[in-house]
C-alpha cells in the first residue's frame, strides 16, 4: 500500500476534523474536506488559512510550506467527490447512528480497498463497523485536541479490524510524526479510561474539603510533576466535556465505582461554570482574577532537628534519601524494611494509604507522612500530613528540615494516601487492568499517558519504580478506610506485588 501518496478524506470540519486535515496536508497528502454544513467547512478552512499565515507573518512558520499545506486541502461538495480516497477519516457528531449511516454511504461510493477510520472518543469501533459489509477495513484513529500539536494517536481495533488495516494506519501515523499506540475497542480506549483517577481523586479530596483548589492543584503539579493540576486542567478542557467523558466511561463499565463521577463537578456544569471558556470553573478567569496561591503553605522558623537517621530500603527514593541524610550511605539496614526516617523522635515516611494518626497509634510514636513526588530533588513542593498525637514542635521541626532543603511545604490535613500517592496508585492499578485484559500492552499503555496527557512518567513505570507492594498496600489501606470497591486492587497488581522478585505473572 502506498502510504505517502494516499489521498485522504476528512469528514466533519469542526474542532477535530480541521485539525486532522491540517496534519494530513502537512505530511503532503491531498486532502478532501467535507462537512454536512458546507459553509461551515469553508469557514473552518478560511480560519485555518488565517491562523497559519499569521504564524508566517510572526516568523514562526515558513511561507512556502504553509502555502503548500493549504494548497493540499480542497473542499468537497458531496460525499461522491471522496470516491478516490485511499483513507476516509470521520470526525462528525458523536452519535452512533450518524456515523454508521455515513460509513454505509461511503462503502457504496469508495473503492473496496479504501480504509475507513473514526475519530470517535467514546463509541465502540465494533459497533460503528458493524454497519459495513467489510468491517475489516475500519478502525479507530483517535486524535487528541488540538490534533496538530498533540503527539498521540490511539489506533483502535474493532472485533473485525484486519491486521492490514492496522498496519497501514500505524505506518500513516508514523509518517505524520505522531506516536501511535494500539488498543482494543473498549470504553475510553486507553487514555480516557486510565486517566479517570487523575481527576477523580482530586475531585474527591475537594469534596471531602481536604484543601482549596489551588492547594490541591499545587500538590499534583509542583510535587507530583504533572504539567497541570487536575482542577486547572478540567477548567481548560471544559467541565462539561470532562464530566461527560467520566459519565460515559462510568456507565459503559456498568457503574463501576472506580469511575464514579463527581457531584461537585456536576454542580459546576449545572451552573454553567464550565471553566476557561465560560470565564469561571474551579477558578475565575480574566485580568481582575489573578491565579490564587495555595493557602496551606507551612512556614516554620524554629530549631532544626538534632539527628536524622534513615532506615530500610530507600532505593526507589534514593535522591530523597540523599537530600535528607546528605549521603545515602548512612542508611541503616538498607533493603530490609520499608523506608523511613527518624527525625529526632518523629517517624517520617511515605504515605501508604493509612492516616498518620492511625500509624502513630500503632507504633506509639509521633508520625509525619510525606506524599509521593516525581522527583524529590527537583520538585519545589513537598506535601506532608501529621498525626494528631504529635506535639506542635515535633511536626514543626520536620517542616523546618524540609524548608532547609529548599522545599515549600504544604501541610495537609491527615488525609490517607495524601494526593499524589493515591492518584498514582489508582492510575497504575487502572493501567494494570488494561494490560491484564489485553486492551493494550504495557509499553503502549504508558506511552498513551505520556504522549496523550503529558504525564511525567507512565503509570506502569511509576508503579514499577516505587515497588508494586507499596501500591498494593496503599490501595488496600484506602479500601479498608473507605469500605468502597473503588480502591480494589486489580488481579495483576496482586500478582506483581507477590512476585516482586521478578517472576512473571
Ligand atoms: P464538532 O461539533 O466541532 O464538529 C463536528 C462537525 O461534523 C460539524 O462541523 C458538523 O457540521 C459535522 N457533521 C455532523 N454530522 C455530519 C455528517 N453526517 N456528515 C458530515 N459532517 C457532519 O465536533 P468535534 O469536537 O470536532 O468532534 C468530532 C468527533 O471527534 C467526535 O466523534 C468526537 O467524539 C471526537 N473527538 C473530539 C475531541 C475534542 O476534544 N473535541 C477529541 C477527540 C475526539
Amino acid at each position: 500500500m502506498n502510504i505517502t501518496g494516499m489521498s485522504v478524506a476528512v469528514i466533519g470540519a469542526g474542532t477535530m476534523g480541521i485539525g486532522i486535515a491540517q496534519v494530513a496536508a502537512a505530511a503532503g497528502h491531498q486532502v478532501k474536506l467535507f462537512d454536512i454544513a458546507l459553509p461551515a467547512a469553508a469557514h473552518a478552512l478560511e480560519l485555518l488559512g488565517q491562523r497559519l499565515r499569521q504564524r508566517v507573518e510572526a516568523g514562526k512558520a515558513d511561507a512556502h510550506s504553509t502555502e503548500a499545506l493549504l494548497g493540499n486541502i480542497q473542499l468537497a461538495n458531496s460525499l461522491n467527490e471522496l470516491a478516490n480516497s485511499g483513507l476516509v477519516i470521520e470526525a462528525v457528531a458523536e452519535q452512533l447512528a450518524i456515523k454508521q449511516s455515513l460509513f454505509r454511504d461511503l462503502e457504496a461510493i469508495c473503492s473496496p480497498s479504501a480504509l475507513f477510520a473514526s475519530n470517535t472518543s467514546s463509541l465502540s469501533i465494533t459497533a460503528i463497523a458493524s454497519a459495513l459489509q467489510h468491517p475489516q477495513r475500519m478502525a479507530g484513529l483517535h486524535f487528541f485536541n488540538p490534533a496538530p500539536l498533540m503527539k498521540l494517536v490511539e489506533i483502535v481495533s474493532g472485533l473485525e479490524t484486519s491486521a492490514t488495516t492496522l498496519a497501514a494506519l500505524q505506518a500513516l501515523a508514523q509518517h505524520w510524526g505522531k506516536h501511535s499506540v494500539h488498543c482494543r475497542s473498549t470504553p475510553g480506549f486507553i487514555v480516557n479510561r486510565v486517566a479517570r483517577p487523575f481527576y477523580g481523586e482530586t475531585l474527591r479530596a475537594l469534596e471531602e474539603q481536604v484543601a482549596d483548589p489551588a492547594t490541591l492543584d499545587s500538590v499534583l503539579r509542583d510535587a507530583g510533576g504533572f504539567a497541570m493540576g487536575p482542577l486547572q486542567l478540567t477548567d481548560l478542557i471544559g467541565q462539561d466535556i470532562n464530566y461527560a467523558v467520566t459519565e460515559s466511561v462510568y456507565h459503559a463499565f456498568y457503574q463501576d465505582g472506580r469511575y464514579t463521577p463527581s457531584l461537585l463537578q456536576q454542580e459546576l456544569v449545572a451552573a454553567g461554570h464550565l471553566g476557561r471558556k465560560s470565564g469561571r470553573g474551579f477558578y475565575r478567569y480574566g485580568s481582575d482574577h489573578p491565579a490564587p496561591p495555595p493557602t496551606f503553605a507551612a512556614k516554620e522558623s524554629g530549631e532544626l532537628p538534632r539527628s536524622i537517621t534513615l532506615h530500610g530500603d530507600w532505593s526507589a527514593m534514593a535522591e530523597f534519601a540523599q537530600l535528607l541524610a546528605g549521603n545515602a550511605g548512612a542508611i541503616k539496614h538498607p533493603g530490609q524494611t520499608s523506608p523511613e526516617a527518624h527525625i529526632d523522635d518523629v517517624t517520617f515516611m511515605l504515605t501508604n494509604g493509612q492516616a498518620a494518626s492511625q500509624i502513630a497509634a500503632d507504633i506509639g510514636a509521633p508520625v509525619v507522612l510525606f506524599d509521593l513526588s516525581v522527583n524529590y530533588q527537583h520538585a519545589p513542593v513537598i506535601a506532608i500530613s501529621s498525626a494528631v498525637q504529635n506535639s506542635a514542635p515535633q511536626t514543626a521541626k520536620v517542616i523546618r528540615l524540609l524548608q532547609s532543603l529548599g522545599k515549600r511545604v504544604i501541610h495537609l490535613p491527615d488525609y490517607p494516601g495524601l494526593l499524589v500517592m493515591r492518584t498514582v496508585a489508582m492510575l497504575s492499578n487502572e493501567a494494570l487492568d488494561v494490560v491484564n485484559k489485553g486492551v493494550a500492552n504495557a509499553a503502549d499503555t504508558d506511552n498513551a499517558l505520556r504522549f496523550g496527557v503529558n504525564y511525567p512518567q507512565g503509570p506502569l513505570a511509576w508503579g514499577e519504580k516505587l515497588g508494586w507492594p507499596h501500591i498494593l498496600a496503599t490501595l488496600e489501606n484506602l479500601q479498608r478506610y473507605y469500605a468502597e470497591p473503588r480502591y480494589r486492587p486489580m488481579p495483576l497488581l496482586r500478582c506483581y506485588a507477590a512476585n516482586y522478585s521478578g517472576a512473571k505473572c
